[in-house]
């Protein structure tokens, strides 16, 4: 008999309907790939969240693992750069939306998505920053190509205690900026500062329609949160000034004017995880591994286990995860 081991399964039945079950798989029922990882640590982000619930049609695959992230070690492969033993990292390339995902015992991939884990860094903190916190990371380097420095000014992050909000803040304090971070959980304000942030605004501020132009607050910004938020953040970003959208937790639109474009030079730059180039994620991990404050990287975690991902999946797309959650395997 071959070894089987836990997996989430989504499936869809002929009302396309989707279902999800906790089953148990065997190697053979993995797909194609020359790399096979022993998964150690996951996490749950929000994508994940929308695959599990079904609310955005992030599976296009059934049945299908979810799970687009995950840390572990190499237990065979026919690729040239990893062998048996190798500590690696994965995150997007589909997986966990086409191809089996990160929420079984073991994933079969292709060795070229694979990232080895940085030095300094266990499987469970890279889990901690997860595909949230790389975001976060790929999103500070876009404002820096664009010129963007503290002493230009305030940047402003919104969703800010969520998970790419979070690590943001983290990262953007710890390089010196002064960090404006804008929750609807002004509770958190206590976990807020201690990552970072100098001031707090309740995102009621921006979450409404947006004038073409407003008062100039920030020389650049880390949108989580689109819609009339960043249309918000654009209206108010200070003259030749940068915003790296990343996010959709408001929405998916972008109700604004040309206004912030043509009258102040202001840049939208568009952050993508999933299929950015190997060259931009080995410099993305490296620096999170020189630069991310490992006590607050353990501030913004919470853990879970295997059994703990369907409930956190739900929670992350109602608003009620604080931070990144990390799951043990
Ligand atoms: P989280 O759920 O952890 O954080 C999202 C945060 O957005 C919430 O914590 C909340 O922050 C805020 N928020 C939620 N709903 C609303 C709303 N209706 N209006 C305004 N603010 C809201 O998710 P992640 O941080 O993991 O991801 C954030 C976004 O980034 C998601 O849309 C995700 O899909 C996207 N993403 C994109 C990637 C890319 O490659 N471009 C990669 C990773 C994530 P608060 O409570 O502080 O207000």
């Amino acid at each position: 008999m071959p070894e089987t081991f836990k997996a989430i399964l989504i499936s869809r039945g002929e009302d396309k309907k989707q279902s999800v079950a906790v089953t148990e798989l065997t190697e053979a029922d993995l797909m194609d790939g020359d790399v096979t990882v022993g998964v150690e640590w996951t996490t749950v982000n929000y994508k994940d969240g929308l695959a599990i619930t079904g609310k955005a049609p992030v599976v296009r695959r059934f049945p299908l693992v979810p799970g687009i992230d995950f840390a572990g070690t190499v237990t065979a492969s026919r690729h040239p750069d990893w062998k048996e033993g190798d500590k690696v990292i994965l995150n997007g390339w589909g997986v966990g939306e086409t191809h089996f995902g990160a929420y079984a015992a073991k994933a079969r991939v292709k060795g070229d998505w694979l990232v080895p884990l940085p030095e300094g860094m266990t499987g469970r903190e890279a889990m901690a920053v997860g595909t949230a916190g790389y975001t976060a990371m790929l999103s500070v380097m876009a404002l820096e190509r664009h010129g963007i420095s503290p002493e230009r000014g305030s940047v402003v992050v919104t969703g800010a205690a969520g998970g790419v909000g979070s690590v943001a803040i983290a990262l953007l304090s710890r390089l010196g900026y002064h960090v404006i971070a804008s929750t609807g959980r002004t509770a958190e304000s206590g976990y807020l500062t201690e990552l970072g942030a100098a001031e707090i605004i309740d995102r009621a501020e921006l979450s409404g329609p947006a004038k073409p132009l407003a008062k100039e607050r920030w020389a650049g910004g880390v949108d989580a949160v689109g819609s009339h938020t960043l249309a918000n953040v654009l209206s108010m970003t200070s003259y030749g000034g940068a915003v790296a959208a990343c996010g959709l937790a408001q929405g998916m639109d972008l109700p604004a004017s040309v206004a912030p474009f043509i009258l102040r030079g202001v840049s939208l730059l568009g952050i993508d995880s999933v299929m950015a180039p190997k060259e931009l994620r080995l410099e993305a991990w490296r620096r999170i591994a020189d630069e991310l404050d490992h006590r607050k990287l353990s501030t913004l975690a919470t853990q879970t286990g295997f059994d703990g991902i369907i409930a956190a999946a739900t929670d992350i797309v109602e608003g009620k995860i604080r931070g990144r959650v990390v799951v043990q395997m």
